[in-house]
Formats: C-alpha cells, structure tokens, sequence
C-alpha cells in the first residue's frame, strides 16, 4: 500500500469547519419538488394543516423551497461536535486489494452510538420539538436505527420519547430495543392494543407482525391524540434531507481542502435521506451550472423505487393516514420479500431526488443482496469497519465501478456514503455466512399489483 502524503489518510476537519448553515438545495432546483397534497381534497397541504402532526418550524422547513441556506441552531452544533466532524476516508487498503488506479474515499457516519447518519436529523428534530415547548414526540422504527438515534437525542434535550417498533424487528432484535429503553425511549411493539389504528389491525389480522407502514399510523394517532406531542419521520421528508447536508457539506470542505475533485459519488438509498444530505452541495454546482459529478443512488433489487418504479404522487405509509408526496413508488401496498435482509425497504423515495432523478442529474442502480453482502464483507476484512447492510449497498458500487477502473485504467475519484455499522445485523450476516441468503427480484407482475394501488388525484395523470 501506498500513501500519497500531501493528504491525511483520514481527513478530520476541525470542530470550527462543522458546517454552521444547512444547504437547501431546493433553492437551486428549477423544477421545484412537488408539493405534499391534502388526500381528501388533492389539494397542497398548508402549514397550519401540518402543524398539528409536525413541530411547527419543521413544517416551515419542510415547506421552504426558496431560502438557499439555513442556520443550525448552535446547541444542535454544539451536540453535532459530540461525534462530529466525521472522517472522510482514503480507502488505501480496499483499493490494494481491488488493485484499481482509482481513488476512492469514504464518509463514515457510523461513529456514534445509534451506529449511523440518523442521528443529524434527529437531534434537530428533537430540538425544535423541545424548543416548540413539547413535552415529546412519537415515530415508528423498523429494524431501529432511527428510533435509536431519536431517544439519543431526546435522551439529551430532556424530551419523551414514544418509539412503536414493527413487532417482528421488537422481537427479533431485542439489542436494539434494549438500546432504546436505555435512553429512556418507552417502546411498544406495532401493531399495538395501544391506539385505535393499532386494535383494528390486530382485530383483522391477527398474528400479524406488523409493518412499517402500520407502525407510522399508530405514531400519527399518539401524537394527534396526545396533548403536547407531535410526530417525527427520520427519513423521506425535505426537512431531513436538509438535515443530513451536515454529511455533504463537511465531504465538500475536506475534498476542497486537499484539492481533490471527485469524479462519482455514490450513495444507498432507502428513503433517501443520507444520499440527499451528501449530494445536495454538489448537486447545488451542478444546478449552478458551475461543475459535473457523476451521481449514483443504489437500492435493492427486492426493492427497486427508482428503477423500476413509478414517478406518481402516493402515500407514504400503509395506513394511509400521511399526506400524498410526488416520488419514485414502488406503491404503498408493496412490501419487499420476507427474505429480504439489507434494510432499505421503503416502497417510496424523496420527493427531492426523485425530481433530480427525474431530470437527469443522478443515476440509480439496483443490487441483489448475496452481491451486497458479499462486497461488505470483503470490505470489513479488509478496512476493518463492518458495515451496516444499507451501506454495503453503496459499497458494492463503488467496489464494481473501480474494478471497471482496473480494465480501463481510468484514474477516477470515487466517493461514498458509509452510513453506519453493521453490529446489530449480524443475523443477516450469519445467514449470508451460511450460505443461506437467497435474492429476490419482484417480477413485473408483482409490481403491477403496488402500481394498481395508487391513488387517484385529480389533476395528475
Ligand atoms: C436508515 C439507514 C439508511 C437508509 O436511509 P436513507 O434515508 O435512505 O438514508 C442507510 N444506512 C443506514 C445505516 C441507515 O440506518
């Protein structure tokens, strides 16, 4: 292995180079992402319409298409410097072993307890809910990593905290809930006897292990019935991906520190909120006209929104108690294959990158699991960081691209998104060690079945 010595194997800023300002890079965007609509009327939601689901500054966040950058608040800085910056990294070791010209680097967001990037969306989101006077917030948490994040940062601020896990994932991953109990979160298994929404899916579907999209409809009803609580998402929403530009915005000040332009960057995508929050400054010059990037989304084949899905307005929950958003949907009835195992499992995608997506700024790629699992344990032996399954997916990509590098010789910069670790999924890597993962890639029919499934609003077609 060689070390190019002009530039630090890890790049750490200094806690004086966390960004101050978030990046709103829907300023920059010319064709506008389309706006959350009333279902019962097909109608744009106000403000005041959302204020009593979302903290009122969220929804001004949420809502804002127009103000380029927006202060952090500094005790939200001041908790970003307990695990920030985060390195940019020089993947010697991975390039020796692809034996490929290119560079690549990665962001590595998994240096703090909750084990990934949610953690910049929900400590502002806390702190806005603390701020509005709030005595707490609910959410839903599939495998957990956001309902981790989420009563770390209620945990800190002094906030209730009610997390409604998908019953499966509550048994099945009792580390992760016991993580939760710990900062305080109480956590109930969805679906619940707990709310009304709760007893009805228990009534006509009993047995059933619950679903994200059901766990979102209970969270709504606790904090729509409950005095002094609101409701928080950590992933999908504008809001969060303004949030999450804390990861781009440092990936930029570090690359331009040592003078290096990157030529791809790649990130996974689920929701789309850790991907939004690293391109969005670089996207912005691309809208800007000022420079070009390759950009590449990756997501499972067991859940293709971008490739293979539909670019309608849709639900964002099951239940259908959430606003319609305009996005790339695989429809809110499809539900990825039981053996699927590598997370990112939502059924929709930003309604900001699926605009962009749209328009021709980025590039997605859909992976098969056995592939993902494969390429993140060739990384974790040789960079020694385990990755979490989502994170694998952009590992993947970056891993193929540079072995294309090795045939061609191109001496492309490869950037990713290393969003966090792997220590609570190691049932899935147990299964991939065994031998017994197996991939799944819907077919046309079945997605036919999600599509049928949207909803008719007037005015689109
Ligand atoms: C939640 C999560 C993701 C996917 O969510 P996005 O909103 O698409 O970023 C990716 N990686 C990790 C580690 C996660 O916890």
């Amino acid at each position: 292995m060689k070390l190019d010595h002009n530039i630090p194997y890890k790049i750490y800023l200094g806690e004086d180079e966390i960004p101050r300002q978030w990046y709103n890079v829907r300023a920059d965007m010319k064709n506008k992402p389309a706006p959350l609509l009333d279902p019962a009327t097909g109608k744009p939601l106000t403000a005041e319409q959302l204020e009593p689901i979302f903290c009122k500054e969220l929804v001004q966040q949420e809502l804002d298409d127009e103000t380029p950058y927006i202060d952090i608040p500094e005790e939200i800085q001041d908790f970003y410097k307990m695990y920030r910056p985060s390195p940019l990294v020089r993947a010697y070791c991975l390039e020796k072993k692809l034996d490929t010209p290119a560079r690549i680097y990665y962001k590595f967001e998994g240096n703090n307890t909750s084990g990934s990037h949610k953690l910049n969306s929900a400590i502002a989101q806390a702190y806005y809910a603390k701020k509005q006077g709030l005595a707490g917030v609910t959410t839903e948490t599939g495998a957990g990593q956001w309902g981790t994040a989420l009563s770390m940062a209620c945990a800190y601020l002094g906030l209730d905290c009610r997390v409604f896990m998908v019953k499966v994932s509550y048994e099945q991953k009792p580390f992760r809930r016991e993580v939760m109990r710990t900062y305080g979160a109480s956590v109930t298994p969805s679906p619940s006897m707990h709310t009304e929404v709760g007893r009805k899916i228990c009534e006509a579907f009993p047995g059933t292990t619950g679903s994200l999209g059901c766990a979102i409809s209970e969270a709504v009803e606790e904090a729509t019935t409950h005095k002094g609580y609101r409701y928080v998402l950590g992933s999908v929403l504008n809001q969060v991906l303004l949030h999450q530009t804390v990861i781009g915005l440092e990936t930029k000040t570090a690359l331009d520190k040592y003078d290096i332009q990157p030529d791809m960057i790649i990130g996974c995508a689920g929701g789309g909120s850790n991907l939004g929050g690293l391109i969005s400054p670089f996207v912005g010059e691309m809208l800007r006209g000022e420079k070009d990037y390759q950009i590449v989304a990756v997501e499972p084949a067991s859940c293709p929104s971008f490739t293979r899905g539909k670019f309608a307005y849709d639900f964002c929950d099951t239940g259908h108690v959430c606003p319609l958003a305009k996005m790339y949907t695989l429809g809110s009835g499809f539900i990825p294959s039981a053996n699927h195992a590598g997370g990112l499992r939502f059924h929709g995608m930003s309604s900001i990158l699926s605009q962009l997506y749209h328009d021709g700024l980025m590039q997605a790629r859909a992976v098969e699991q056995t592939s993902v699992f494969k390429a993140a344990t060739e990384f974790a032996r040789v960079e020694g960081i385990l990755p979490a399954p989502e994170s694998g997916h952009a590992i993947k990509v970056a891993m193929d691209e540079a072995i294309r590098c090795r045939e061609t010789g191109e001496e492309k910069t490869i950037v990713f998104g290393l969003t966090g670790t792997g220590y609570f999924d190691m049932v899935a890597y147990q299964q991939f060690n065994d031998g017994e993962m197996s991939d799944h890639i819907p077919t046309d029919e079945e997605l036919q079945k999600g599509f049928d499934g949207l909803p008719q609003v007037p005015g689109q077609d």
